[in-house]
């Protein structure tokens, strides 16, 4: 459907949360998340303090009321004690300090001359410490996206929590790989107005982190929530959204469902329904379903209760294939943890029959106006999750949409998560001294930012001579800047170019994991190459390898790799080997046949000895011959 996004009073706005692969905010390990076994395994319990208590929103402290139990995976040789909680932060992490200025100076944004390390209260566990790390870092920047000015209302860096491994009723299990990792979140203020224009937003955000060279690549390293909201609707969040393609169709479901609400609300009032219309009683329906052949039903305990004239609405779509009654299930489900429930709407089904829903209207007293929802579980739960669809019925009476948290799910639809946190109580954190911020320092970040995308292209085209297609590729990489640096050096564009670009995809072909290539690993190899501690074209061969292990130092990988091992009496003997074989071909060609012999010799030799070297042998072995 198309809607007129002006006359809806379309708002919209972004917060972008980007991983840093600059290493953790708080200790010196490094931001890589794991797939083998962790070999640390502990177990937490939580305990908040009463004052904490206060400021936590309903359904997380009712999480914590459950017990949970949580157990945490780390690795000895990737997480340390600081991931655990059992040490005291380390100084802030400069180089993601020095990112997160860089973004802040892109965009315009005042930087605070003080920061302050700040705790914000978590309880679902993802943090050890039972508080995130997070410092304001700047306030009131702008972008220009399609000409438009769009506000940046702040850009925070904080620490992102671990990873949920599995989740079971009584525990969930942690990992500690992701704990840590620095997280630059940028807001912008609501002024985004059409769909598209959100989409459009995004990417200018997510090409800013790109272009710092510092921004962590992969699934999950970049999430983006969105506040939504349309006239006489509320502003809805929808959080963690991972993929850029679906923004504008979420915003787009977004605003169907609230036009649906609305809708809903409007029929409410022509019903002449008003709130107290929904105090209906909780009543007991178990005993109907002693034999029903409803799975969830039956033997079961189950209650249910009359919706008072709304026969047809709790059916009424409010997104593809999302009824008004998916969204009471879904409220239910996040208030306590059933799967959902039944409504009259949607019966006969599921093994109910015509008969067991005439029984239930009876039972409940329903006219042919009259709706009805029925849950089973434990008597409890089920009183908790029926209020809880009384309560969400008599607010959409009251507003149409309610404000609050949404989780944004794979098809583009949401379902309920949370009430909107009200501005989450924060602490000073007394382990960290507030950082200065130095006017000089600014200044030289000032003078040597990134260039945009459209610089690079100039930059890459006209000066440094590259093709198009590696120039439109090398402007997005996350290693531009170093590329750029290793051109001013003196290599050969294109040859750099092709190396990070076409040679890091041949590497990921072959197992090679690619993200985990930092600029400062690039560095070390270049400067290896240089000292001759590894030959030119073995370059790629030990990004294989140490793409793998990320965390060996690079004197070990060569060591381990035995890569250039050979010494060169055991080359030349190879080589005088293939000079012998090809006798004929020299005494025709004299030094010409050195190319041609060169290909052959690669092929025994390489990645044990350095190319060059075995060039000298080969020219020193051709000219024997035709000595002779
Ligand atoms: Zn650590």
């Amino acid at each position: 459907m198309e809607y007129d996004y002006f006359k809806l009073g379309l708002k919209v706005g972004l917060e972008v949360h980007q991983q840093l692969d600059t290493g953790k905010l708080f200790c010196s390990c490094p931001c890589i998340l794991r797939e083998d076994a962790p070999n640390i395994i502990f177990e937490r319990n939580l305990r908040p303090t009463a004052s904490e208590l206060n400021s936590i929103d309903e359904a997380a402290l009712n999480e914590f009321k459950k017990r949970k139990k949580f157990i945490y995976q780390g690795y000895a040789d990737s997480t340390c004690l600081v991931e655990a909680d059992c040490e005291p932060p380390h100084e802030i992490n400069k180089l993601a300090l020095k990112t997160v200025f860089e973004v802040a100076l892109m965009v315009n944004a005042k930087i605070f001359s003080e920061l302050i390390p700040m705790r914000k209260i978590v309880i679902d566990g993802s943090n050890t410490s039972g508080f995130q790390r997070t410092t304001l870092i700047a306030q009131n920047g702008e972008i220009i996206v399609n000409g438009k000015k769009i506000r940046v209302e702040a850009i925070v860096l904080e620490e992102d929590a671990s990873r949920i491994i599995e989740k079971h009723p009584e525990k969930i299990i942690y990992r500690l790989d992701r704990l840590g990792i620095p997280l630059i979140e940028f807001t912008t203020a609501p002024d985004i107005n059409s769909p598209e224009e959100a989409k459009l937003v995004a990417k200018e955000i997510g090409s800013i982190m790109r272009r710092t060279g510092k921004a962590k690549r992969g699934l999950g390293s970049i999430r983006q929530d969105l506040n939504v909201s349309i006239e006489n609707g509320a502003r809805v969040e929808l959080k963690g959204v991972q993929d850029l393609e679906l923004i504008d169709e979420m915003v787009k479901r977004e605003i169907q469902r609230q036009i649906a609400l609305l809708e809903l609300r409007k029929e409410m009032i022509e019903k002449k329904l008003i709130k107290t219309d929904f105090d209906s009683e909780i009543i007991e329906l178990s005993s109907l379903f002693n034999e029903s052949e409803c799975k969830f039903l039956k033997e079961k305990t189950v209650f249910g209760i009359k919706l008072k004239k709304l026969k047809g609405l709790i059916g009424k779509e409010v997104q593809p294939k999302r009824r008004f009654g998916t969204e009471l299930a879904s409220v239910v489900k996040a208030k306590t943890g059933l799967k959902g429930l039944l409504h009259s709407d949607e019966l006969p089904a599921y093994g109910v029959t015509e008969k067991e829903v005439k029984e239930v209207n009876s039972l409940l007293e329903c006219t042919h106006e009259d709706a009805f929802i029925m849950v089973s579980g434990e008597k409890e739960t089920i009183l908790t999750a029926l209020n809880a669809v009384i309560e969400r019925v008599k607010l959409t009476l009251d507003k149409g949409v309610v404000s609050e948290t949404r989780n944004a799910l794979e098809d583009a639809n949401s379902e309920y998560l949370r009430s909107i946190s009200s501005s989450a109580r924060m602490y000073p954190e007394t382990d960290l001294l507030p950082i200065n911020v130095e006017e000089k320092q600014l200044n030289e970040l000032k003078k040597n930012l990134p260039l945009t995308e459209k610089q690079r292209m100039e930059l890459y085209l006209s000066e440094f001579k590259l093709s198009e297609k590696l120039a439109n590729q090398m402007k997005l990489s996350n290693h531009a800047r170093f590329f750029e640096k290793k051109v001013s050096e003196g290599f050969n564009a294109t040859m750099i170019a092709s190396l990070l670009l076409d040679g890091l995809i041949g590497l990921k072909r072959k197992g090679a994991e690619t993200d985990n290539i930092s600029d400062k690993m690039l560095e070390e190899l270049f400067e290896a190459e240089k000292n001759n501690l590894i030959s030119k074209d073995v370059m790629l061969d030990f990004l294989l390898e140490w793409s793998k292990n990320p965390l060996l130092p690079l004197n070990e990988l060569i060591s381990k790799q035995g890569l250039n091992s050979m010494d060169s009496i055991e080359a030349e003997k190879i080589i005088k080997k293939i000079v012998e074989e090809k006798k004929d071909l020299i005494k025709q060609n004299g030094m010409r046949s050195v190319s041609a012999l060169m290909g052959e010799a690669m092929k025994q030799l390489k990645g044990k000895i350095d190319g060059k070297k075995i060039n000298e042998l080969l020219k020193k072995e051709i000219n024997e011959v035709m000595k002779q």
